[in-house]
């Protein structure tokens, strides 16, 4: 492989834009640049035909009404309005949500923004496996709750909720069940229907489409779903969200929906195989490398690993000139913090800070894999032939009772 190629695993971050999505577009910048709200010329109507094709392409996809399809600029603003939007239509029935303290932080942010305006959010623990716990779910569940809110499977780990479950709890007490489902949209089969998802954010730049468009899915029957909007201006997408369509980006989310239903299934196929095919070389060349969260459900595409007694920011130094992976810790303002999601899951901030995650993607190519295989090999070798700390695991000191010094 050439030295210049860089090896793209952080697909979780975002996705490269399929070309095929490109070509989609393109058209729509210069050639045919109407507003879709323009109904009266030919310039307006081709864009109105483009972001409804495209909006059946999406609803396609996930088995829903093009109807219930409401664009948005990602998942993180359709996150905001399920959650915001929820809580200020359902006032009356309650002011209570419940979610977990892995999901996402568009959806804990908008819960703690819930918080302030009067509402009250449960932050339900998960187990060491990172799922939910369905016990205490249910027995979270008060006359005051409206709605609950669950990632059908998490960025950093990949791992996959219970979804049929939570839905059939959230049925049994009538409340409201929303999804953040932004990384399963386009790799698995994801119907949320039936599961009984009412409120669904997913976006297009986790699934080889564009930057800057996503969606929040909402029912329309039984029950009829609905949110206030939380952007006030000319009444756009059934008065749930103002603002001008971002034509050429519906294009391209609906033309990469209508790509993933195609090839989900051969993609999730391949990439498990590689997946599967790195995760057991690094465990079978390096000792002390522990796989995150269930291995069972969990995304196809994705591992997370710690590497015990290894930092991963510096591990991921001795490669990132070639290898784009993330690591388990988060620059927040001067600190490198463990990951939250990590720290739920039980790890220690040790284990937390040594892990990386890899998530492949419709471009990786086996060759990569094998060179990423071994630059981690060489990498985590050369950290622990550095380490002192590692040395004495080596000679069987017992770390956990040494009496570090503060620094
Ligand atoms: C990427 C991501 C988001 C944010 O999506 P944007 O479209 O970038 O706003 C929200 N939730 C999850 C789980 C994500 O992975």
């Amino acid at each position: 492989m050439s030295k210049e190629k860089l090896v793209y695993l952080d697909n979780n971050a975002t996705t490269p834009t399929d070309p095929r999505v490109v070509d989609a577009m393109l058209p729509y910048f210069y050639e045919i640049p109407g507003n879709a709200a323009s109904r009266n010329h030919p310039f307006g109507w081709k864009a109105e035909e483009a972001v409804d094709y495209a909006r059946e392409q999406i609803a396609s996809l996930i088995n829903v009404e093009p109807k219930e399809v409401i664009f948005t600029s990602g998942a993180t603003e359709a996150d905001n309005l399920a959650i915001k939007g929820v809580f200020e239509m359902y006032a009356q029935k309650g002011n209570h949500i419940i979610t977990l303290t892995t999901e996402h932080k568009a959806v804990l942010d908008a819960c703690k923004k819930v918080e302030k305006m009067g509402g009250q959010v449960t932050y339900l623990e998960v187990n060491d496996k990172g799922l939910i716990n369905l016990a205490d779910l249910e027995a979270a569940i008060t006359d005051k709750t409206i709605m609950v809110s669950v990632m059908w499977a998490n960025n950093e780990t990949g791992v996959i909720q219970p979804m049929k479950e939570i839905g059939a709890i959230c049925a049994k007490h009538g409340v409201l069940f929303m999804s953040d489902a932004t990384q399963v949209v386009g790799k698995i089969d994801v119907d949320p229907r039936e599961v009984g998802v009412h409120l669904m954010a997913f976006t297009g730049h986790k699934m080889y489409g564009p930057k800057g468009v996503g969606a929040l899915f909402v029912n329309r029957k039984n029950p009829r779903v609905k949110v206030t909007a939380q952007m006030d201006g000319g009444g756009h997408e059934r008065g749930m969200r103002s603002g001008t369509l971002n034509v050429p980006g519906i294009v391209g989310f609906g033309k990469a929906a209508e790509i993933a239903k195609a090839e989900m299934h051969k993609d999730a196929e391949r990439l498990s195989g590689l997946r599967d095919k790195l995760e057991t070389a690094l465990m079978n060349n390096l000792e002390e490398v522990y796989i995150n969260g269930s291995k069972e459900n969990r995304m196809p595409h994705v591992t997370n690993l710690s590497f015990k007694h290894v930092e991963g920011e510096g591990l991921m130094m001795t490669f990132n000139q070639n290898i784009a992976v993330s690591s388990g810790s988060a620059c927040t303002s001067a600190s490198l913090e463990p990951s939250y999601v990590l720290i739920a899951y039980g790890l220690g901030d040790d284990l937390a800070h040594s892990s990386i995650r890899f998530s492949l993607g419709r471009f990786t190519t086996e060759e990569e894999i094998d060179f990423t295989i071994d630059a981690l090999t060489k990498g985590v070798s050369h950290m622990r032939d550095l380490s002192p700390i590692w040395e004495m695991y080596k000679e069987g000191v017992d770390l956990d009772a040494v009496v570090w010094s503060a620094h």
